[in-house]
């Protein structure tokens, strides 16, 4: 199959996609996925605005088939997101996450099973079998406290900011390459 594309003519090119049935190179491939990588948070439709343009700025895209070149570089950034999101999750700057115990506990006396947590959360931390359960506490963004403040009966606890900052400590010890 033959390549062609728009970009630097005499040096090769970052990165082959197939769109349209013909491998075309793309020029600054890696910079247009960093660019939508800064925004990993962001909707989907934000982060193809973001890679549409980027790759307008460093390719010739012809108007008819913008949809073509989006939807390459598209996918390719979706495999890239997927696999940065596990890493993040993995990771807490070096710290292997299930070394850092942040995450919700649930006073059973207290809580009246509103589900608001359960609701609130996006990160599916919770699952609610007739009381919330805190069933994937890794998943917890470490410092959120958001789903206490949605728990009118004060039934939600972290450690204090001063016990996570002692445990970071301790654990930047462990593994010397976090970044301070
Ligand atoms: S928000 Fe509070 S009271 Fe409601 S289910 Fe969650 S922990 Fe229980
Ligand atoms: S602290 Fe934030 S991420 Fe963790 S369970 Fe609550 S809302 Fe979800």
């Amino acid at each position: 199959m033959s390549i062609v594309g728009p970009c630097c003519p005499g040096k090769p090119c970052a990165k082959k996609l197939l769109i349209d049935g013909q491998y075309i190179g793309i020029a600054g491939y890696d910079e247009i996925i960093a660019k939508a990588m800064e925004r990993i948070d962001a909707s989907d439709e934000e982060q193809r605005t973001v890679l549409l343009h980027e790759l307008k700025m460093h390719n010739y895209v012809p108007e008819s088939m913008e949809r073509q070149y989006l939807g390459a570089v598209w996918e390719e950034f979706r495999k890239l997101r997927a696999q940065k999101k596990e890493q993040i999750e993995e990771n807490y700057h070096g710290v292997p996450r299930e070394e850092i115990q942040w995450f919700p506990r649930i006073d059973y006396e207290r809580c009246n099973s509103c589900q608001k947590c359960v609701m609130f959360c996006k990160r599916g931390i919770f699952t609610f079998d007739e009381t919330p359960k805190v069933t994937n506490p890794y998943r917890c963004v470490v410092s959120c406290t958001g789903c206490k403040s949605q728990c009118q009966e004060d039934a939600i606890s972290f450690p204090s900011l001063v016990e996570l900052r002692d445990m970071l400590k301790e654990l930047r010890k462990k593994y010397p390459q976090v970044s301070r």
